[in-house]
């Protein structure tokens, strides 16, 4: 049994792993175009921002990533597995490996060595595209232009760090979703001033209420960031070959290093290619197990869809757990066991300098598009005993479905990891529960961590 992958990070890297654990008699291959597999692009904005090396040396530093393998830079410690590591759990990994076709009836791949310049058919039994997504670039965007970046993996971000070594001084970000912002505090850490623009009326809109939205805009605001919203972005300008400015509808601002975030599409040219179904996202299409609607190929991680457990709906929401979940389930099936993915429920988390953002289900706005009769409470608390030191505010909105009281989905802000609360909405939403359950259950409480009656307590009891 050959089991072929293609793409080498979250989802690629947990279905090779386990597959061979299934079935360690299948011969597992992972081709990846570029020079890295195994890596947390999450870290990315923090190890840009420089906090994950200050955390290091001030000893809080957690794993031990004494990788043999991984080059001498910054970006190395979000490595979790070298190409040496899973040669020794029998993985074989071909980095610079670029799979240009899919010939589904004669089950090969054709291949080309990136280092070489030479093309080879490769056979496969089962195929696993992971392949993710690709940043949106718009149609002003020039391919190559210094000073001009998105952030979608290593080599990104080591090209804005070199723009910042370059000594950039001004950035402008294009697009206030959670790399735009996330990228606002790490670059703002790094000495730039910094100015987002964003096309709709408040950042993080596709994430939030604008209730809460309002929050993220006022952090922003406090932090120093000026941010334009309801601007259109129109072209660049440049000099000598790098950028010197956005061109705006509102204006010209200046700038030495733009960053375009303006959205990820799915990476689907494979899948295409090998007559594989595409779902009305333009993602893939999978089944339970992974399967696409091709005999052999499966596919997982930021280039599917999946199934949103509140909506009932086929969504893509392309996040780091919700690959390696679907990588693990890929694995297993494409091995010959059976695991099913159950779908996902639209939880995230992000963090804007001093203010924590956290949300799960659907947003009154998403409840409303979708017909569905909602409601929603807004509670404002603090996070533990308000007389205990250090209590700080949290914002709960909760939104529930009118009469039965189900749950639909939660928004939380505020400080650190208070908004982790989120989980025990996540939780609830798997289950299908509602906000009686919520109202019912047994938390965690003593002063540091919470009010006896916690936030998540008394908004439930306010969802009418
Ligand atoms: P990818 O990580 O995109 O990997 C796909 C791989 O396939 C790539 O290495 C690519 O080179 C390779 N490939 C593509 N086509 C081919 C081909 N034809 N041949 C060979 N190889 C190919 N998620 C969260 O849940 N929380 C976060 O806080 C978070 N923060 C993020 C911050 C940033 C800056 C970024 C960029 C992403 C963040 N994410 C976060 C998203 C998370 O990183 C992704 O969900 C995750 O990486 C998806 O994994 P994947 O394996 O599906 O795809």
């Amino acid at each position: 049994m050959r089991i072929v992958v293609v793409g080498g990070v979250a989802a690629g890297m947990s279905a090779a792993s386990r597959a061979r654990r299934q079935n360690p008699a299948a011969e597992v291959v992972v081709f990846e175009r570029g020079d890295w597999i195994s890596y947390g692009a999450c870290g990315l904005p923090y190890v840009i921002g420089g906090e994950v090396q200050e955390r290091r040396t001030q000893g809080n530093h957690v794993p031990e990533s004494t990788l043999q393998d991984v080059p001498d830079d910054e970006f190395g410690v979000l490595v979790a597995r070298t190409p040496d590591q899973m040669r020794g759990q029998g993985v074989s990994v071909r980095l610079n490996h670029e799979v240009l076709g899919v010939d589904a009836r004669a089950a090969t791949l054709s291949v080309l060595d990136r280092s070489s310049g030479r093309t080879v058919q490769e056979p496969y039994d089962r195929l696993l595209l992971a392949t993710g997504v690709a940043p949106v670039r718009p149609d002003w965007l020039p391919d190559t232009l210094q000073g001009v970046h998105v952030l979608r993996d290593i080599p990104d971000a080591q090209g804005i760090e070199a723009t910042l070594r370059g000594g950039a001084k001004r950035a402008a970000i294009v697009g206030g979703g959670y790399i735009g912002l996330e990228m606002a505090e790490a670059l703002k850490r790094r000495g730039l001033s910094v100015v987002m623009l964003e096309a709709g009326p408040e950042p993080a809109g596709r994430m939030l209420d604008p209730v809460n939205r309002r929050l993220v805009r006022e952090e922003l605001e406090r932090q120093g960031i000026d941010l334009r919203t309801g601007v259109t972005l129109e072209g660049l300008s440049a000099k000598d070959g790098r950028v010197t400015g956005v061109q705006t509808s509102a204006g010209r601002v200046r700038a030495d290093l733009v960053l375009v975030a303006v959205g990820v599409r799915p990476k689907v040219e494979l899948a295409q290619a090998a007559g594989v179904r595409l779902g009305h996202t333009g993602a893939v299409r999978v089944n339970a197990s992974q399967q696409t609607s091709v005999a052999g190929i499966y596919a997982a991680g930021d280039n599917c869809e999946s199934l949103h457990r509140v909506s009932r709906r086929r969504v893509h929401i392309p996040l780091g757990l919700t690959a390696n979940r679907m990588g693990r389930v890929a694995g297993v099936n494409m091995a010959g066991g059976e695991a099913r993915f159950p779908g996902i429920v639209g939880t995230g988390i992000f963090r804007v300098f001093d203010l924590s953002v956290a949300r799960t289900g659907l947003t009154q706005q998403e409840a409303d598009s979708y017909g569905l009769k909602a409601v929603s409470a807004d509670v404002k608390s603090s996070d533990h005993a308000g007389y205990y030191a250090d209590a700080r505010p949290i914002w709960v909105r909760l939104t529930a479905e009118q009469g039965s009281g189900r749950l639909l989905g939660a928004q939380i802000l505020g400080h650190g990891d208070a908004v982790k609360r989120i989980d025990v909405i996540a939780a609830l939403l798997h289950s299908r529960a509602s906000v009686h359950d919520l109202e019912d259950m047994d938390l965690a409480y003593a002063p540091p961590f919470s009010s006896v009656w916690d936030v998540l307590l008394v908004a439930a009891g306010k969802v009418k």
